[in-house]
C-alpha cells in the first residue's frame, strides 16, 4: 500500500482510497449454525458488557478499557484474543458516533447477534469457501457472491474488517468494507463541465461542454409521489393497527423506489460523461428554509424531494470515476441570461417554465437556463482555481463561489449586463484551456 503510494507520487498521480461495502450471503450447514450463533451471541453480550463499562466510566480510551476488561472478556465470554480486541474497537466506534451525532452520552445497546472479523485472521474467502474463527474453532461453509464477483480481484480491491450478521429470516450475511484506489481528479485535468439543475418538472437538467442539454423527466415522479401522499393521508385518518402497518409498508416502498430513481439518474450522469468531468450543482443547504414560504399544499412536493440523496449518490459515483462535484451559490442562476449576462426577475416565467431575456431576447426552458448558468459557474470555478495554482485542492465536497452574473443591486444591473457580455461566454476560454 505504502509502496504503491510512493509509486503514484513518483508518477505524479494522486490516488485516494475508495470504500464500498460488499454484502455476501453465507450458507452455513445446519450442524454448524449453533457454533456460529453461539459466537455471535457471546460477542454481542461482550459488546454490551463493554458498553456498560464505557457508559459508567465515560471512558473511550482503548488502552484503559483493554487493561480493565480484557481478562474478563476472555474468561467470562470465552472470546478469543482478536475477538476481544475487535469488540472493544466496535463499542468505542459506536460511542464516538453517538457523541458526534447526539452530542451527549446515550447508552449503546447491541441488540442483534453479530461478529466482527479481521481479514485473514478471523475470516477468509477462498474459492467459494468462507472460513471463520468461532469460539469452538474454525468453521468452513459455502457463500454466495452473486453481483460481487468484481471485488474478488485482489490486485484491485482490499478486504477490511467484516461484520457477520443474521437477519430476521435467519439468513447470515457478511458485510465487507472493500477498499480500492481511485485516481483523484485535479482541477487542472478537467476536460468536461456539466451544470446540473435539479427541479420538479424535470428531475434534473444538465448542460455540458459540448453544449448538449439532457432532461430527466420528473413528471411521472411528481405524479407517483402525489399518489403516495394521497394514500398516506387516507391511512393516517384510519388509525387502526392494520392501517399503521400499511403506512409503514408504503413508506418503505416509496423510499426504495425513490432510491432507485436517484440511483439511475446519477448513474446516467456519470456514465454519459468522461472521467475528469466537473459536475456543478446548486448549493441547496438552505432549501428547507426556502420552502417554508411555499404554500402548505405545495410544500410536500417541494421539501420532500430527495435532492440531497441524488447529490450523495452522484458524489459517490463521480469519485469512483475520477470526476469532481462542486456546489455553487445558486443566487440568480434562474434569472440570469447565460448569453448576455442580464439579470432580471421577469426574464423567467415560472408558471410557463419559460425564460426570455429582456435584454437580448434569448429564449429557452427555464430549468435548462439554470443548468447553463451552473455550467458557466463551473468554468469560472476552474478559472479561479487554476489562476491560484498553489491553492488548488481536490474538493469533492461543498465549495461555494459567487455567481459570475452577480448583480445584487438594481443600479448595477445594466452595467453588469454589459460587462458580462464580454466575459460570460467562457466556453471559448475552456476550449482554449483544456479541450
Ligand atoms: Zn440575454
Amino acid at each position: 500500500m505504502k509502496g504503491r503510494g510512493w509509486l503514484s507520487f513518483l508518477l505524479g498521480l494522486i490516488m485516494s482510497d475508495f470504500v464500498v461495502t460488499a454484502k455476501i450471503q453465507i450458507n452455513p450447514p445446519l450442524e454448524d449454525r449453533n457454533d456460529l450463533n453461539e459466537s455471535m451471541d457471546q460477542y454481542r453480550l461482550a459488546c454490551n458488557y463493554i458498553s456498560d463499562y464505557c457508559f459508567e466510566h465515560k471512558c473511550l480510551k482503548r488502552e484503559t478499557i483493554h487493561n480493565d476488561l480484557y481478562p474478563i472478556l476472555r474468561t467470562l465470554f470465552g472470546l478469543k484474543s482478536q475477538m476481544a480486541c475487535s469488540a472493544i474497537i466496535t463499542v468505542i466506534a459506536k460511542y464516538k458516533s453517538i457523541l458526534e451525532q447526539q452530542h451527549q452520552w446515550i447508552k449503546a445497546n447491541f441488540k442483534k447477534p453479530q461478529l466482527d472479523l479481521v481479514w485473514n485472521r478471523d475470516y477468509s474467502l477462498v474459492q467459494g469457501v468462507f472460513s471463520v474463527n468461532t469460539l469452538s474453532g474454525r468453521l468452513k461453509c459455502p457463500f454466495h457472491s452473486k453481483g460481487m464477483e468484481q471485488y474478488f480481484n485482489k490486485d484491485k480491491y482490499k478486504f477490511g474488517t467484516a461484520k457477520l450478521v443474521k437477519d430476521r429470516n435467519n439468513k447470515y450475511y457478511l458485510h465487507i468494507p472493500v477498499t480500492s484506489e481511485v485516481d483523484d481528479c485535479e482541477v487542472s485535468e478537467i476536460c468536461n463541465v456539466v451544470g446540473i439543475d435539479r427541479g420538479i418538472n424535470f428531475l434534473s437538467v444538465s448542460y455540458d461542454s459540448k453544449g448538449k442539454s439532457t432532461f430527466f423527466d420528473g413528471g411521472k415522479i411528481k405524479h407517483k409521489r402525489a399518489h403516495y401522499k394521497e394514500l398516506r393521508t387516507e391511512l393516517q385518518k384510519k388509525k387502526t393497527p392494520s392501517s399503521r402497518r400499511r403506512l409503514k409498508k408504503i413508506g418503505n416502498r416509496e423510499n426504495r423506489w425513490m432510491n432507485d430513481v436517484n440511483h439511475c439518474v446519477s448513474k446516467a450522469l456519470v456514465t454519459n460523461n468522461p472521467s475528469k468531468t466537473l459536475f456543478v450543482l446548486e448549493d441547496l443547504t438552505g432549501i428547507r428554509g426556502a420552502t417554508e414560504k411555499v404554500k402548505r399544499k405545495e410544500r410536500y412536493v417541494s421539501v420532500s424531494w430527495s435532492y440531497y440523496d441524488l447529490e450523495q449518490k452522484l458524489k459517490y459515483k463521480a469519485q469512483r470515476n475520477s470526476c469532481l462535484v462542486i456546489n455553487v451559490d445558486p443566487r440568480y442562476t434562474s434569472q440570469c441570461c447565460p448569453k448576455c449576462g442580464h439579470i432580471e426577475k421577469s426574464n423567467r416565467d415560472k408558471k410557463l417554465h419559460y425564460f426570455c431575456c429582456k435584454n437580448c431576447g434569448y429564449r429557452s426552458n427555464d430549468d435548462r437556463i439554470g443548468a447553463m448558468n451552473l455550467y458557466l459557474l463551473g468554468l469560472e470555478y476552474i478559472k479561479q482555481q487554476t489562476e491560484n495554482a498553489e491553492s488548488i485542492s481536490p474538493c469533492i465536497g461543498v465549495q461555494s463561489i459567487t455567481p459570475k452574473c452577480n448583480g445584487s443591486s438594481s443600479e448595477k444591473k445594466n452595467k453588469k449586463g454589459r460587462k458580462s457580455k464580454k466575459t460570460v461566454c467562457t466556453t471559448d476560454q475552456l476550449q482554449a484551456h483544456r479541450l
